[in-house]
């Protein structure tokens, strides 16, 4: 396989530090009550294990998976449910939990999807934010980072499913 260039932006103490910052906000906001966490597939996996951990609240834990047609590195606006959730949602706290926000139009989906089913409140946390590349408004209630234009890879983002497993986020050359 070729090397590929790749530059770090996130180092993994600045990811724990920050997580912790999260945690310690979502905490508050949700203080004696219970949540349940929804991690999208299967990006947010790495980083939802982190913030459960971080969370000192209750919660329970659920995923969706969802698919994205189009050009490999970005969505092409056609998203569809692949796994849906198998907790029931209705009258519940749910914090949605996602790796990054690039278009908006994954998240989008997948808000209307999951109000349907008439939780009592609904909050979105992102590990990243494209914020500049929106196609929809859309504005997540936690975000770990804001990032300009660029590929990044690492903690649970991949490139045709490589490099999820590095600890550390890399802009990647493509
Ligand atoms: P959106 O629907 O907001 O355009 O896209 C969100 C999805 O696009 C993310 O869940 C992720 O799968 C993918 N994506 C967008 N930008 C990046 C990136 O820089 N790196 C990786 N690995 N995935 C990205």
């Amino acid at each position: 396989m070729k090397e590929m260039s790749k530059e770090i932006l996130f180092s993994r103490d600045a990811i724990q530090k920050r997580v912790q910052e999260l945690a310690g906000q979502i905490s508050g906001d949700y203080a004696g009550g219970e949540l349940v966490v929804i991690g999208i597939l299967k990006g947010a996996f790495i980083f939802m294990a982190d913030l459960v951990r971080e969370i000192g609240i209750p919660c329970k834990i659920d995923f969706v998976r969802v698919a994205s047609y189009g050009a490999s590195s970005e969505s092409s606006g056609k998203v569809v449910m692949t796994k849906d959730i198998e907790t029931s949602i209705k009258g519940r706290d749910i914090l949605i939990v996602e790796d990054i926000v690039d278009t908006g139009l994954t998240l989008q989906y997948l808000v209307d999807w999951l109000k349907e089913r008439n939780p009592h409140s609904l909050k979105i946390c992102v590990f990243l934010d494209k914020r500049k590349r929106r196609k929809v408004s859309f504005e997540a209630d936690y975000v770990g980072f804001t990032i300009d234009d660029g590929f990044v890879v690492g903690y649970g983002l991949d490139f045709n499913e490589q490099y999820r497993f590095f600890p550390d986020v890399y802009v990647i050359e493509q």
